[in-house]
C-alpha cells in the first residue's frame, strides 16, 4: 500500500498540485478542533464546515476524548493557545462513533490472539495500566464532548477569554448539533 502512496506522492509534487494547500502555520480562523480519527469524517469535517487548509489547527484520535488533563490533546491546546494564536476550541464528537461500543474485554481477548502474553498484560497491569478504564468507550457520545468541554473549561492552565464549544456531528450528512 505504501508504494502506491509514495508513487502518487511524486506525481503530486512534480505536478505542482501541493499549490492550492500553501498556507501559514497560524491557523487563519484562530480555531482548534478536537475530533474523532473517523476515516468519515476525514474530508467531511473540514467541507461541513466550508474550512480549507491553515483555517483550523485540527487534533484527532479515537473518540475526541482528552484521557487525561496533562495528556498529549491537553498539551497540543495549550500549544495552540500559546503559540499559535488559538481563541475558540471545538470538541467535535459524532454519532455511530466505535468508541461507543468499545469494551476492554474484546480488545484484550483480541490481544491474546495475537500473541500478547498474558504475562505481558499482568505485568501492565502491575505497572498501574487499568484497561478497564484506558480501553473502554464511552455510553453516550453527548455526556462525552460535555465532558471534554468541561476539562478543557476547568484546565488551570487554559485562559478564560478562549471559548470552548462542544458539537456533534453526523457521519453521513455532517450535520452539526450543539451540545454546549
Ligand atoms: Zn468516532
Amino acid at each position: 500500500m505504501l508504494d502506491e502512496l509514495l508513487i502518487y506522492n511524486q506525481a503530486f509534487v512534480q505536478n505542482q498540485e501541493y499549490k492550492q494547500y500553501i498556507s501559514a502555520k497560524f491557523p487563519n480562523k484562530k480555531i482548534a478542533i478536537l475530533t474523532c480519527m473517523d476515516t468519515r469524517l476525514t474530508e467531511l469535517l473540514p467541507a461541513a464546515l466550508g474550512l480549507k487548509n491553515g483555517d483550523v489547527k485540527l487534533i484527532k484520535n479515537a473518540g475526541a476524548v482528552i484521557s487525561s488533563p496533562f495528556g498529549s490533546v491537553m498539551r497540543s491546546l495549550i500549544v495552540a493557545i500559546y503559540e499559535l494564536g488559538v481563541h475558540e476550541i471545538l470538541v467535535i464528537g459524532h454519532h455511530d462513533c466505535g468508541m461507543q461500543s468499545l469494551d476492554s474485554a474484546n480488545i484484550l481477548q483480541k490481544m491474546q490472539n495475537r500473541h500478547i502474553s498474558s504475562e505481558k498484560i499482568e505485568f501492565m497491569r502491575s505497572c498501574g495500566v487499568d484497561f478497564e478504564k484506558w480501553l473502554n468507550g464511552f455510553s453516550s457520545v453527548e455526556e462525552s464532548v460535555k465532558a471534554s468541554v468541561k476539562t478543557i473549561v476547568n484546565h488551570p492552565l487554559i485562559p478564560e477569554d478562549v471559548q470552548v464549544h462542544g458539537l456533534i456531528m453526523h457521519p453521513t450528512t455532517g450535520k452539526i448539533d450543539r451540545v454546549r
